[in-house]
């Protein structure tokens, strides 16, 4: 690859300021997923070096915790100022393994630095309250402090900004982290970990374990007393379990699991826009996000006008190789997604969805999936219900307000919802009456570090970003002062 940085391209983990080896050895093969090539290999940890790594990291926690918010906040910033400066190798990186386009690649690193720049901020600002006291002699202050040591495992689908998103709050309030990327995109973090050590974080503040045994590893993480704090962004199953293996060392849990978006188009829409916002937020990523449209609610109204208008739009993505001009939708990120895409759309094909474009994969390539668009999608089907994490959209029609709300709700997801209409009376209404942590209103795009993102249900639990993104980081501690 050709990096301006050659040595962002790394093959072994980092742990307490070293970049090491399995100590059996052991590595694994990461690939590219355009054409399966193979991009190199890197260290394939196990549960000995995940020990080391925990007590490296709470040793710098005395270190890091220690310094001022100002200290913090400077090397923050410094780390965000290099992943500016290489925005182009780390893109080039996590295109190389992820295979999402070079344009959306670079648009990840730099929405992933803007975490680690707005963290860096809002270090300097966490304030505690002085509170009136319940008694004349009394006098109450509230502190807020940093949980401790931090485990973060982290998805394939976006390799840079889920590790920022965790990271960045977490070192800014004085955590310290260990980070298990996916094994499909270890390369992404561990580039990553080049430049925090570049930024001059303490050694132990910030640790990469790459590893395939994802099990072990996360029971290691878990079952440790020393780690405070657990975030995950991945599937609810995975998310399910490790909340249940935290429970014995009552941890502080935060997940962002799977989605079920409902992209609900009324009838006084504008259509344009609401096909462009509808594009944006299916096909983005090749569909390989939890707040992709996963359900398009069309009114029977402008039905036929949507399907057309959209059906048209979405037949000029290119698919192809992520590095080629023009590509707007890479591969999916191994063949098990291509089978459970071709399921999802034979078993809509089969309970009488019709197929307006697309519909299977790409016949030169394992990987690539046609942009597909699907209608008189029923909730019978089970894209309906689950995620379907590729280029497909199903659009169900609807006639009312409260049918397609309710329908909208019928899943045990809440993250991410969208719907496009004029009618100030109905936007209010169907704003609350969705039962998911974020909604889109005349809009496909809602991710951005300065609003709160997050899910309710069984999506997840705590926000990320924000204001708010730093309370999944800090303790509040009461003090009472009395006999004054
Ligand atoms: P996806 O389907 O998006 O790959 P996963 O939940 O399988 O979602 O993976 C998300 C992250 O969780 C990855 O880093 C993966 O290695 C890790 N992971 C998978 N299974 C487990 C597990 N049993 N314990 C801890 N981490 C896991």
């Amino acid at each position: 690859m050709d990096l301006k940085l050659p040595s962002l391209l790394k093959d072994k983990a980092y742990i307490n300021g070293e970049w090491v080896e399995a100590s059996n050895g052991q590595k694994f093969t990461v690939y590219n997923p355009f054409d399966q090539s193979e991009l190199g290999y890197v260290a394939d940890l196990g549960t000995s070096e995940v020990s080391n790594a925990i007590d490296a990291a709470n040793q710098a926690f005395k270190v890091w915790n220690k310094k001022t918010a100002g200290e913090r906040s400077a090397i923050l910033r410094k780390w965000f100022d290099l992943q500016i400066e290489y925005a182009e190798d780390l893109a080039k990186i996590l295109t190389a393994e992820q295979g999402k386009p070079f344009p959306e690649a670079l648009g990840e690193i730099k929405y992933g630095a803007s975490f680690v720049e707005w963290f860096a901020e809002e270090a300097k600002r966490v304030y505690g309250d002085v509170i009136p006291g319940h008694g004349e002699d009394k006098r109450i202050v509230v502190l807020k402090q940093a949980v401790g040591v931090v485990a973060a495992i982290t998805p394939w689908n976006f390799p840079n900004a889920m590790i920022t998103r965790k990271v960045a709050p977490a070192l800014a309030a004085g955590c310290t982290v260990l980070i298990k990327p996916s094994e499909e995109t270890p390369l992404s973090a561990l580039a990553l970990a080049e430049l925090a050590e570049r930024a001059g974080f303490p050694k132990g503040v910030f640790n990469i374990i790459t590893s395939t045994n994802a099990a072990e590893i996360g029971k290691a993480l878990t079952d440790n007393p020393i780690v405070r704090k657990l975030s995950f962004t991945g599937s609810t199953a995975v998310g399910k379990q490790l909340m249940r293996q935290s429970a014995d060392t009552v941890k502080k849990v935060s997940l962002e699991l799977g989605g079920n978006a409902p992209f609900i188009v009324f009838d006084d829409a504008d259509i344009e826009e609401a096909v462009q916002g509808a594009i944006a937020s299916k096909y983005r990523n090749a569909g390989q996000t939890c707040v992709c449209a996963n359900r398009l609610y069309v009114q029977e109204g402008v039905y036929e006008e949507f399907i057309e208008k959209f059906t048209l739009e979405v037949e000029k993505l290119k698919v192809g190789n992520g590095f080629d001009e023009g590509v707007m939708i890479g591969p999916l990120i191994n063949k098990k997604a291509v089978e459970k895409v071709n399921h999802l759309i034979s078993d809509a094909l089969d309970k009488g969805a019709r197929l307006t474009l697309g519909g299977k994969s790409d016949s030169d390539s394992h990987t690539l999936y046609q942009p597909t668009v699907i209608c008189d999608a029923t909730s019978e089907m089970d894209l309906s219900r689950q995620e379907i994490f590729g280029p497909v959209a199903p659009i169900f029609k609807f006639k009312t307000d409260e049918e397609v709300i309710e329908a909208a709700n019928h899943t045990e997801y809440g993250l991410a919802s969208y719907f496009y209409g004029n009618n100030m009376r109905r936007i209010w209404k169907v704003a609350e009456g969705l039962e998911y942590g974020m909604v889109g209103i005349n809009t496909g795009m809602i991710s951005t570090a300065v609003a709160p993102f997050g899910g309710i249900k069984e999506s997840g639990n705590g926000r990320e970003g924000s204001k708010y993104g730093m309370d999944d980081y800090l303790e509040i501690k009461y003090l009472c002062f009395g006999g004054i």
